[in-house]
């Protein structure tokens, strides 16, 4: 019988969640999910020293937007808790103990001053940096000498100086270290805490992980972990590492590529329907081709065998697009809901609040085809929600029209508007079209000085549909006013 599925992402709250950390939680999820696996979120917090404050809850906050739930995990418990390393020190404790009545392991004295000397040393003979192994054979006498003295010691693993250390990768293959390039590592250190190696053996066999996926940064750290695994009589996991994330230009992913915090691209605009299929499709694909997958997709084809060992690249312009796609594909009410916090947060302060969302929702239908970021739909629709337009009058002079050609346009359109009944886009289509060639203006002509007069922009969502969401009256007062500015403009 093979065993259940569990894996576990395992993250250090040491800083903000990045886009690499999240493709890993995301691979967990995603093989999880597919094999009706248990996903588990572990927080690896025993390096008190690099502790972020609220880190865990950022982190928490992160996968939650993006849906990657978890199974068990810190707040909520499970069968295998606590979820956080610091509340299991006794486990660890135990097992090094156990390592060094074993005799696989042992008590190391020296002082960090000896430690910091003989790397400096080892440096300065471009020897590779290691624990010179003094402590591994004190005898009964000197150990009792150095207790005796109050000096609290670490405990190190017994490595083998000699023979290899493999394992099989399922994405890199099989895996070869030579022992002796590989010191008496410490296991636990003099306050009691573990160092990750322990801590994560000791977890992920407790937790009964049966796949650890994770960074190829973390390769090299493999054998010391099967050292102990061995020691202890474990079983270990079956190993997925996957290569870490680049920029287009190959060199590890950066800032300046776009590797900020996860929650940044929320705050940027970026839906979680694109973040998902985008971090997924990073390093892994269906089929080479395919770009555009629902959640429901990826859970359904997901497979560890097809995570590339090369091309794991980032690629900004390609989350753009694809963040335009799914925009482009919710239906108002949800991008309505989804546009309004940006609304409200990048609207002038002029601008009343609360927001209409029944107005917000009849003005989105006019972008949805342009907004490539939920931050860039403010600035789209802004002349739909402010009182007064600023803009330079001489932006209503139409290309080939004078001053006097567009007073006239403005003023005849304006009667004819006033007159109107019922203020739709057939009624708008049915007067203004005849009304250019009345005019001996060409429609674009006219629509264009009518598009600055009420929008304050050149560039805008089609213009009958504009002006029937701005309303009658708001396009009479805008139209007058421009009549008013452009007078005030020397001919
Ligand atoms: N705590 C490690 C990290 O921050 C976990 C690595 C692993 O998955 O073993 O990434």
């Amino acid at each position: 019988m093979t065993e259940p599925i569990r894996v576990r992402f395992a993250p250090s709250p040491t800083g903000f969640l990045h886009v690499g950390g999240v493709r890993t939680a995301m691979f967990d999820w995603l093989f999880a999910r597919h094999n009706g696996g248990t996903f588990i979120l572990r927080i690896e917090d025993t390096d008190i020293t690099r502790k972020v404050e609220g880190a865990v809850e950022y982190l928490m906050e992160g996968l939650k937007w993006l849906g990657l739930d978890w199974d068990e995990g810190p707040d909520m418990g499970g069968d295998y808790g606590p979820y956080y390393q610091s509340q299991r020190l006794d486990l660890y404790k135990q097992a090094a103990e156990r390592l060094v009545e074993q005799g696989d392991a042992y008590c190391c004295y020296c002082a960090s001053e000896r430690l910091d000397a003989m790397r400096k040393e080892q440096v300065a003979r471009k020897q590779p940096p290691g624990y010179d192994r003094l402590c591994r054979n004190l005898s009964l006498q000197e150990r009792a000498a150095k207790e005796a003295a109050g000096i609290k010691p670490v405990v190190r693993f017994k490595v083998p100086t000699e023979g290899q250390t493999s394992f099989h990768d399922i994405i890199y293959g099989d895996v070869v270290f030579e022992n002796s390039n590989i010191d008496d590592f410490v296991m636990l250190k003099s306050d009691g805490y573990p160092t990750y190696h322990l801590a994560n053996v000791v977890d992920d066999h407790a937790m009964k992980i049966s796949h650890v996926i994770r960074g190829e940064e973390w390769i090299s750290s493999v054998p010391r972990h099967l050292f102990i695994y061995k020691a202890l009589g474990y079983q270990p996991p079956l190993y997925v590492h996957h290569p870490l994330l680049v920029g287009p230009d190959r060199a590890k992913l950066s800032k300046r590529h776009g590797d900020v915090s996860l929650l940044e691209y929320r705050d940027q605009g970026y839906l979680p329907e694109t973040m998902f299929n985008f971090i997924a499709l990073i390093g892994w694909s269906l089929d080479d081709k395919t770009e555009l997958m629902t959640r429901r997709q990826l859970i359904d084809t997901f497979s560890l065998e097809r995570i590339g060992k090369t091309g794991a690249i980032f690629n900004r312009e390609k989350l753009d697009w694809m963040n335009g796609v799914y925009i482009r594909s919710l239906a108002i009410d949800d991008l309505t809901q989804r546009a309004l916090p940006f609304l409200d947060k990048g609207l002038p302060e002029s601008v009343k609040r609360p927001l209409n969302a029944g107005y917000v929702k009849q003005v989105m239908p006019l972008i949805q085809e342009r907004a490539k970021k939920l931050t860039e739909i403010p600035e789209l629709v802004k002349f739909f929600f402010i009182e007064e337009l600023n803009y330079d009058p001489a932006l209503l002079i139409a290309k080939n029209m004078t001053r006097e050609a567009t007073l006239k346009a403005l003023e005849v359109s304006l009667q004819r508007m006033k007159q109107l009944s019922s203020f739709d886009e057939g009624a708008l289509e049915t007067l203004l079209r005849p009304l250019a060639e009345e005019l001996g203006l060409k429609a674009g002509q006219l629509f264009s000085v009518l598009r600055t007069a009420v929008t304050g922009e050149t560039a805008t969502p089609p213009l009958f549909q504009t002006m029937v969401v701005l309303g009658k009256d708001r396009c009479l007062k805008r139209i007058d006013e421009a009549i008013a500015e452009l007078k005030k403009l020397s001919s």
